[in-house]
């Protein structure tokens, strides 16, 4: 074991800085700016680049990446993300764009757009794609208002949302957020339960959100009577997209069935996670949801590309302007990079490593519902219980190793869960000493995983009051920390 953390000591940038560059404005450019537009109080740390660089470095040494390592994290598909993807959104033509800028004027920017629709729509088997939402829970919420809008334009209510409870937390949450209630359906070996599925739909239901294969890597099978089963009731299915990295070429949400998919573009489609965001969580539909998306549409006539604001059925618009470009772009020089078989390549690998990964832990801890898995698998850290151990701690002595931790405690079906997905885009050595370090830990001393890591720049962190407690700005650390805001 040979993992270590950098370790720096890294002041925050404002700190021991002046601050606001806007005071060494020269004389002529003040002179010549309007009044209201000089701001006397823009707090931004004056630092030159050769400081900035290093502040960055150095932090990045002491993270951890899908570029410094393996990186299991289940139902996230931290796939590598090819630089050249990089490259071309950082083009001039892509990053100095203005989004007010005239339609005339972006015309490549509509297309590349445009053709990223289209291929979504072929990947997604659907017959229409919004480019605007942010994330993949974003999405949710914007399907949840198209199927409101849905309902409403035939001029019924329905207050529904059901699930399966191996759902991820955003499904629950978008449904609640535009107003649904929540019915969790209990599963059976693991999948939908088709009798319980019936018992709970009704003339109430609105939409069932599924995810297929769902997040314990299982394919459902009963899908196709589960449509007949949704659709027949009135309502609507959505597809939560975040495991399409299983199914591409082999089949769709749209053969599958589904009216609305999201798809997550920072997952499948190799374009950067980046903390949160930006990502990107363009929304697909059948045809006869098509009106309800967001505007403005992207329309080609006479080989002219233009926007359509005129959409009276539309919910809106869920994000300013066209969504996060730069990350469309990468997406789509991904896509055409890799082609459809490429992409089928892509499903066929994930599937296989994580069947080869699986096959070489299974033994080591428990693994309900057996059998075949897609992308991801899910063990149970149970019997790590009897020796005093939480699948956290085991999480967190991975670190040692040099691997990312996986999804643990998710989904909540399964006691002390722990979700590996490994993804195409590592080799046979990386799982092959990836599994070598589960067998070691699994027979090291108790305490020393419960005190894990010890190589990493900093040891447990509160997870959950930085979840709860976020300070995301100077601004808000100085209010938080109460002091007041002094300037020079
Ligand atoms: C990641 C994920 C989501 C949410 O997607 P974000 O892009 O993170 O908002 C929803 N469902 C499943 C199964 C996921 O893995």
């Amino acid at each position: 074991m040979r993992y270590h953390q950098a370790v720096h000591d890294v002041p925050l940038m404002f700190e021991g800085c002046e601050s606001g560059p806007d005071d060494d404005l020269e004389d002529e450019v003040r002179a010549a700016l309007p009044e209201y537009l000089l701001r006397t109080s823009l707090m931004l740390p004056d630092l030159a680049e050769r400081e900035v660089v290093k502040h960055f470095v150095n932090l990045s040494q002491m993270n951890f990446g899908v570029d410094n390592g393996f990186y299991p994290l289940g139902s996230c598909t931290m796939k590598y993300n090819p630089k050249i993807c990089d490259e071309v959104s950082a083009w001039d033509t892509v990053s100095n764009l203005h989004p007010l800028q005239d339609v005339s004027t972006v015309q490549g920017a509509l297309q590349v757009m445009a053709e990223l629709e289209d291929m979504l729509c072929e990947i997604g088997g659907v017959d229409a794609v919004t480019l605007q939402p942010a994330a993949g829970a974003h999405g949710e919420f914007t399907g949840m208002h198209i199927v409101r809008a849905y309902h409403e334009s035939r001029a019924e209510v329905r207050k529904e949302v059901i699930l399966p409870e191996t759902a991820h937390g955003t499904n629950p949450a978008s449904a609640a957020m535009v107003g649904y209630d929540v019915l969790d359906l209990p599963s059976k070996d693991g999948c939908v339960e088709i009798e319980a599925l019936k018992a709970a739909v009704s003339d109430d239901t609105a939409a069932f959100m599924l995810t297929n294969p769902n997040t314990l890597g299982l394919f459902e099978r009963d899908v196709e009577e589960i449509a007949k089963i949704i659709h027949e009731a009135g309502a609507l299915l959505y597809y939560d997209g975040a495991n399409l990295n299983a199914i591409m070429g082999k089949t769709s949400p749209g053969k599958m069935d589904f009216d609305i998919v999201h798809f997550n573009l920072h997952k499948t489609f190799a374009t950067p996670h980046g903390g949160g965001g930006p990502g990107a969580g363009p929304v697909g539909v059948k045809k006869l949801l098509e009106e309800f998306l967001p505007v403005p549409r992207i329309v080609r006539g006479d080989g002219v590309y233009s926007l359509d604001h005129d959409r009276p059925r539309s919910i809106g618009k869920v994000k300013s302007f066209f969504g996060n470009f730069a990350v469309l772009v990468r997406a789509h020089a991904y896509i055409v990079m890799k082609g459809g078989k490429g992409l089928e390549r892509v499903s066929e690998e994930a599937v296989l490593n994580s069947n080869y990964l699986k096959e070489q832990l299974k033994d080591l801890f428990d693994m309900p519902y057996g059998d075949l898995r897609k992308h991801e698998f899910v063990l149970s850290g149970s019997v790590l219980k009897k020796r005093g151990v939480r699948t956290m701690d085991f999480a967190k002595r991975l670190l040692d190793y040099g691997f990312h931790a996986p999804t643990v405690y998710f989904p909540l079906i399964i006691d002390e869960a722990l979700m590996i997905e490994p993804t195409e885009s590592e080799t046979k050595d990386t799982l092959d000493a990836f599994a070598e370090a589960c067998r070691r830990i699994m027979s090291e001393d108790p305490e020393l995983l419960r005190s894990a890591p010890h190589s990493a720049a900093r040891s447990r962190i509160d997870e959950v009051k930085a979840a709860r407690d976020m300070v995301l700005s100077w601004r808000g650390y100085l209010k938080k920390s109460d002091a007041t805001i002094s300037r020079a």
